[in-house]
């Protein structure tokens, strides 16, 4: 109950539309990629050239990254759904908005939906209403192609009324 409205409190204090985590990892991409050339091949798709750090001309490494599907051959865009600097290069060449390009998943407005259900206190066991009969455990019924392992033998089955 409380952790659930400690994030509820701290969603609306966000300086961005992403959590502090996933901002800290968009920094970090869009540090490394000031470092990219990009090419365009189409449109939405684009070569991302890395550069040798020994001579500046040297491509040492490239990948591909399109925009529409939202992918970046080193994997890391399909994976974790947050931009890499390869995405992150070829949407600021494009002049693209940024926001537009980081999953749901990680907006602020899907946090609050996740916390905005409320966990109702209750009360103390001397405030709960007395039963005067026992309780008994629930009624085991196999199920058809149900699984025959031997706890299942364990179980007490009650006749069904
Ligand atoms: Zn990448």
């Amino acid at each position: 109950m409380v952790r659930l409205t400690n994030r509820r409190q701290s969603g609306p204090n966000w300086r961005c539309n992403v959590g502090p985590r996933i901002e800290k990892q968009l920094k970090k991409h869009a540090y490394i990629s000031h470092d990219y050339r990009v090419i365009n091949s189409s449109n939405n798709i684009f070569e991302i050239q890395s550069r040798g750090v020994a001579c500046a001309s040297d491509v040492v490494a490239a990948h591909s990254v399109s925009l529409e599907v939202r992918t970046c051959t080193c994997k890391r865009w399909n994976i974790s759904r947050v931009p890499c600097g390869h995405a992150m290069a070829a949407i600021h060449s494009k002049g693209l908005r940024l926001d537009d390009f980081v999953h749901e998943y990680f907006t602020k407005d899907t946090y609050m939906k996740a916390y905005d259900p409320i966990m109702f206190p209750i009360a103390g066991v001397a405030e709960w209403d007395k039963i005067h009969r026992p309780i008994a455990p629930y009624l085991y019924r196999s199920q058809p192609g149900g699984s025959k392992c031997q706890g299942a033998k364990n179980l007490v089955s009650y006749p069904s009324s």
